[in-house]
Order: C-alpha cells, then sequence, then structure tokens
C-alpha cells in the first residue's frame, strides 16, 4: 500500500540531507518533489497544493527546531500535516440507539457487501452487539444470496424479502423485526449501480428519510483514486453520510482516495477495508496512516 509514495517521499527529504539549514531554496526544491509525488499518488490538485503550501509556512516558521537537523524536520511536519490532511484522529463512530441503524451506501463493485458482513462481524465480536443485516438490494438476487451466505459465516441473522420490491418498506419492516427479535443493530445493504444515476439515488435517499440512521457509510474503491473523490462528493451531495469506508487497501492503491476525501468532501474515513477475507476490517487511525506512508 502506497509504496511508491513512501519512496517518493523519503526521496524528496533527501534534498535537505547534510545541509546545515532550513533556506526558501531548499524548501522550495524539496516541496516541489513532494508536490509531484502526491500527484504521482492520484492526489487531488488543490489538496496537493495546500497541503504543500502548508508545509512550507511551517517548515520556514520554525526557529525553535533549528537544532534538529533540517530533513528530520521535514520529516515530522510532512507527517504531522499527512495525518491532519487524513482527519488527524480517528472518527467516533456512533452506534447508540436501540436498534442503532447503520445505511450502507455506494457503487457496485465497491465492496459494499463484503463490507456489510465485516463490520456486523466486528461489533458482534468486540463489541457484544447483537446485529442483523438487511438485504436492501432488491434488484440483484445475487446480493441477497451473497449476503446470506456471508450472515452464515459470521452466525449474523439476515433479513430479507425476496417477494419485496420496495426496499423502504424492507428496511422499515427489518427494524420491526429487530425490535420483535433482540437485535440491537442493523446495518441495510443497498443497490449500487456501476455509476451515478437518479433512481439509485432517489432510493437510497428515502430510505434514509424512513429510517434515520445514526450512521451513514459511504463505501468506495480506493483503487479508483480520484474517481473515489468524485463519486464521493456527489453521494455525500445528496446523501449527507457520515462517514466513509475505504476498501481494497490491500491491492497495490496509490494513495490519493486516502488522502483527498477528507480535504474534498470534509467528511473522515471510518474503516478501512484489506482484503477479502472478513476480519480483514480495519478503524481508520490517520496517524497510523501516516506513520506507514513515511515508514
Ligand atoms: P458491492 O457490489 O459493493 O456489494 O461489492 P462486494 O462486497 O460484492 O465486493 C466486490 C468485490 O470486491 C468482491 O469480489 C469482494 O470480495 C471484493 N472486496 C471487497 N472488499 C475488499 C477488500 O477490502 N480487499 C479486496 N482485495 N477485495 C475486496
Amino acid at each position: 500500500m502506497f509504496e511508491n509514495l513512501s519512496e517518493r517521499l523519503e526521496r524528496s527529504f533527501k534534498i535537505l540531507k547534510g545541509q546545515g539549514k532550513i533556506t526558501e531554496i531548499n524548501v522550495a526544491e524539496t516541496l516541489k518533489e513532494v508536490r509531484r509525488a502526491l500527484l504521482d499518488a492520484d492526489v487531488n490538485y488543490k489538496t496537493a497544493k495546500e497541503f504543500t503550501e502548508t508545509v512550507k509556512e511551517k517548515a520556514l516558521g520554525q526557529d525553535v527546531l533549528n537544532a534538529v537537523k533540517p530533513e528530520q524536520m521535514m520529516v515530522k511536519i510532512v507527517h504531522d500535516e499527512l495525518a491532519t490532511l487524513m482527519g488527524g484522529s480517528a472518527a467516533e463512530f456512533n452506534i447508540k440507539g436501540n436498534p442503532a441503524i447503520i445505511l450502507m451506501s455506494g457503487l457496485q463493485g465497491s465492496g459494499k457487501t463484503t463490507f456489510s458482513g465485516k463490520l456486523a462481524n466486528m461489533l458482534k465480536s468486540k463489541r457484544g452487539k447483537n446485529p442483523l443485516l438487511v438485504a436492501g438490494d432488491v434488484y440483484r438476487p445475487a446480493a441477497i444470496e451473497q449476503l446470506k451466505v456471508l450472515g452464515e459465516q459470521i452466525g449474523v441473522s439476515v433479513y430479507a424479502e425476496e417477494d419485496n420490491k420496495n426496499p423502504v418498506k424492507i428496511a422499515q419492516n427489518a427494524i420491526q423485526y429487530a425490535r420483535q427479535h433482540g437485535k440491537d443493530l442493523i446495518i441495510i445493504d443497498t443497490a449500487g449501480r456501476l455509476a451515478i444515476d437518479e433512481k439509485m439515488m432517489n432510493e437510497i435517499e428515502s430510505i434514509k428519510k424512513a429510517v434515520n440512521p445514526q450512521e451513514i457509510l459511504f463505501v468506495v474503491d480506493s483503487m479508483t483514486g480520484q474517481d473515489a473523490v468524485n463519486t464521493a462528493k456527489e453521494f455525500n451531495q445528496r446523501l449527507d453520510f457520515n462517514g466513509v469506508v475505504l476498501t481494497k487497501l490491500d491491492g497495490d492503491t496509490r494513495g490519493g482516495a486516502a488522502l483527498s476525501i477528507r480535504s474534498v468532501v470534509d467528511k473522515p474515513i471510518k474503516f478501512v477495508g484489506t482484503g477479502e477475507k472478513l476480519d480483514a476490517i480495519d478503524v481508520f487511525h490517520p496517524e497510523r496512516m501516516a506513520d506507514r506512508i513515511l515508514g
């Protein structure tokens, strides 16, 4: 993950190696390379520009730290700013409510259904929850089947109504079912499409209105870079979601989505998916991600 970005950033810091002090010139040279590295990692243009401007101000404004070597100082500033860019500290995840309702959104293939299973599994085993998975994708029988298989693997009930084509009704019925069966948390998987379309957006908006979820999570494939960011923007305009789930971080994703989403959409990344297995889920920690990027 992000290997190329890490390598490129480290190489850019080498410009400062052996330099006695920070100067306008050596900072400018270094940050030119940092910015190129970010753009090649598919970071949003404006985000990369603002990022390097902030780093420049911090680097040139440091006199207290002049005792430290310029290279070390730059690594520290870039590290801290990367963490800030990704949200600073881990975001809260609200599962209060009985049942607490989590609504999943995102395009088809983003990893929504898999993540619903992972999240149910995590909240069951680590938070002692008794979840119910809800099959809200009424268009693809395969999607319902996939959720049932996942549910079986993790020992979590799945609520589905094969003959009902109204996902709003299904979601409402699922809440009743949860109340009757002592389920304290429900995760509603919804239909995605290959691209954004009006019908899908209207449908998920209606589900949101009908069930008033504690958390709306937007799931996106990190491999899709700036497309991920643009899709996030459109979903956010319609849904005002609470957080992002970045999937497929185990692939050779360049990092652009992880680094740009927060600054473009102003919503935190809450979880990441790191594989196809059901335990391949992590809470997103900006600091730790910055540690990983700068090795
Ligand atoms: P949905 O259409 O959004 O519900 O997407 P699915 O959950 O069906 O996932 C689409 C594909 O991506 C499946 O083959 C999943 O196994 C795979 N997938 C989901 N999350 C991850 C992940 O974090 N890492 C990897 N490598 N594959 C994933």
